[in-house]
């Protein structure tokens, strides 16, 4: 029996011309304690297997939970940032269901009484306006182990000829964050989404409880989409895509749901409550599991454990700790920088906010740090395929760089090449010019008046006009000059020689 064949995806204007999707975030992020939830196995990622266990966060038979404070007190401060109240008193609940890599049979979770809720979070969408997203609540748990299919070719169980079974994540404390229903964004859904999600990182990022890493699991999107009737005032029902595992592919898995889900209901189908995989290499999604229902779960609350009680004091010692919110300080920076709203965009959309920052603490002026990670460094990452973050060079090595240029070492063209042989992994710039002192300006002026005489002497024509007064005409004598040093001349020095030499 062959499986029915799904329906035509349908195109976006034609998905928006009759329906208007919904939105439900829920960002997993593993908070950077060093211990984890329950116990004090250490959290650090990529140790040995089954390394970092302990009979608690093996589900031992008699071993019992202690809550880390820690894990508690950064769940308020993300609470606390999102605008949410604190609930001051919550138990945690048994989240009841087998999973091979949940050795305890039950999750320790939060159900209806969240350490936080009722916030929101404002983002920034491209074209620089405000969009308000609404925090249902946030709530603390812990994560599950990790299973590893291992001999088939696609690393998923079907076609593995065994499992094998690694514990070091289980127990490791986890914030979900949870969104009310994101309504009437229409086309912009998909967008929404993804900016959603790049704040809430960035917001994660500054309170400095967790290190945000997508790739390695430390912030996990699902995302839930739903199609309604335009006009209508039910929602429609919705699928969850599970672990969208980067920015791009949040707003690119929102959009497919869409179309596929439209193709659905357009062929007089139904669209099933189901969780969702998304495939990262085309952009599509394909079925999970039939959604359980919260009742199936049979949560209870979790006997071995106080409930959480935070004081009113405990609360505010807290709020007093929050960072500058990203936001805000981006606004602050564009002050200090005086630069237009767009180039501020540019930047973030780039994100090169934090590397021309950092840049700039390292002692560069605004203006060419800025320059260097938006044009030459952002064309290296592009072709390399890499994000500028990721790109092998610090913000303090294009310190150096900018430096070397402003003492005259370097030209910027010279300036470039350096930089490649940083990405190359020779090291600092300044280790980069002690092995290939070729690179160096020449700065030698004997050598550059020969070169400036040579020119001249071989444009005689452009040499009078020069002295007729046409300074413009200098622009081709420097242009041979630099040909001549092969681009290691300072062209400002140059054109000084070149029209000294005419006067
Ligand atoms: P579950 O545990 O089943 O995933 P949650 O309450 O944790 O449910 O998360 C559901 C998410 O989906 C929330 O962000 C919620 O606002 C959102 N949501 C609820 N109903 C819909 C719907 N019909 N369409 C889109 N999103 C929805
Ligand atoms: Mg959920
Ligand atoms: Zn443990």
């Amino acid at each position: 029996m062959t499986a029915p064949e799904a329906p035509a995806l349908l195109a976006y204007d034609d998905v928006l011309a009759t329906y208007e999707p919904v939105l439900g975030m829920e960002v997993h992020v593993e908070l950077g304690t060093a211990t984890k939830m329950f116990c004090g196995c250490p959290t650090a990622f990529g140790a040995e297997p089954n390394t970092q266990v302990c009979p608690v966060c093996l589900g031992m038979p008699g071993s019992l939970p202690v809550v880390n404070a820690s894990a508690v007190e950064s769940a308020i401060r993300i609470g606390l940032a999102l605008n949410c109240s604190i609930t001051p008193w919550g138990r945690f609940a048994r989240k009841n269901y087998f999973y091979p890599d949940q050795p305890k049979n039950y999750q320790i979770s939060q159900y209806d009484e969240p350490i936080a809720t009722d916030g929101y979070l404002d983002v920034v969408l491209d074209d620089g306006s405000t969009w308000r997203v609404d925090i249902e609540r946030a709530h603390m748990e812990e994560d599950t182990g990790k299973s590893l299919h291992v001999g088939g070719a696609t690393g998923r169980i079907h076609g593995a000829s065994h499992s094998l079974l690694d514990y070091n994540r289980a127990g490791v404390p986890l914030v979900e964050i949870v969104t009310k229903p994101i309504t009437v964004a229409g086309a912009r859904a998909p967008e929404v989404a993804r900016a959603y999600v790049t704040a809430l990182r960035d917001l994660l990022k500054a309170l400095d409880v967790s290190d945000v890493r997508m790739d390695q699991g430390s912030l996990r999107c699902d995302a839930n989409v739903s199609l309604m009737p335009i006009g209508a005032d039910v929602f429609g029902t919705r699928t969850e895509t599970k672990n969208v595992n980067s920015l791009k592919s949040v707003e690119i898995a929102v959009r497919y749901e869409m179309c596929r889900q439209a193709g659905v209901l357009q062929a007089g189908g139904e669209i099933i409550q189901e969780t969702r995989h998304f495939h990262e290499a085309d952009g599509t999604t394909s079925p999970g599991r039939r959604k359980e229902t919260a009742e199936d779960y049979r949560y209870f609350p979790e006997p071995d454990l106080e409930p959480v009680a935070p004081s009113a004091e405990l609360v505010e010692r807290l709020r007093e700790t929050l960072p500058e919110l990203p936001w805000l300080r981006r606004a602050r920076i564009q002050q200090e920088w005086n630069v237009s709203d767009e180039v501020m965009r540019d930047l973030v959309n780039a994100g090169a906010l934090d590397l021309v920052i950092a840049t700039v603490d390292a002692g560069a002026p605004a203006d060419a740090a800025r320059s260097w990670w938006v044009s030459y460094l952002a064309q290296q990452a592009n072709t390399r395929g890499v994000e500028l973050a990721d790109l092998p060079i610090t913000p303090a090595q294009v310190a150096q760089v900018v430096a070397l240029i402003e003492e005259g070492k370097l030209n910027n063209k010279v300036a470039r090449q350096v930089v490649d042989h940083v990405l190359d992994g020779e090291g600092d710039p300044a280790q980069v010019l002690e092995q290939r002192p070729d690179l160096v300006v020449v700065r030698d002026d004997s050598k550059l008046q020969a070169a400036v005489d040579e020119a001249l002497a071989a444009n005689p024509d452009i040499a009078q006009k020069i002295r007729d007064g046409k300074v413009a005409a200098a622009g081709k004598i420097v242009g041979d000059v630099m040909k001549a040093t092969r681009g290691q001349a300072d062209p400002a020095r140059v054109k000084e020689l070149v029209l000294a030499a005419c006067s």
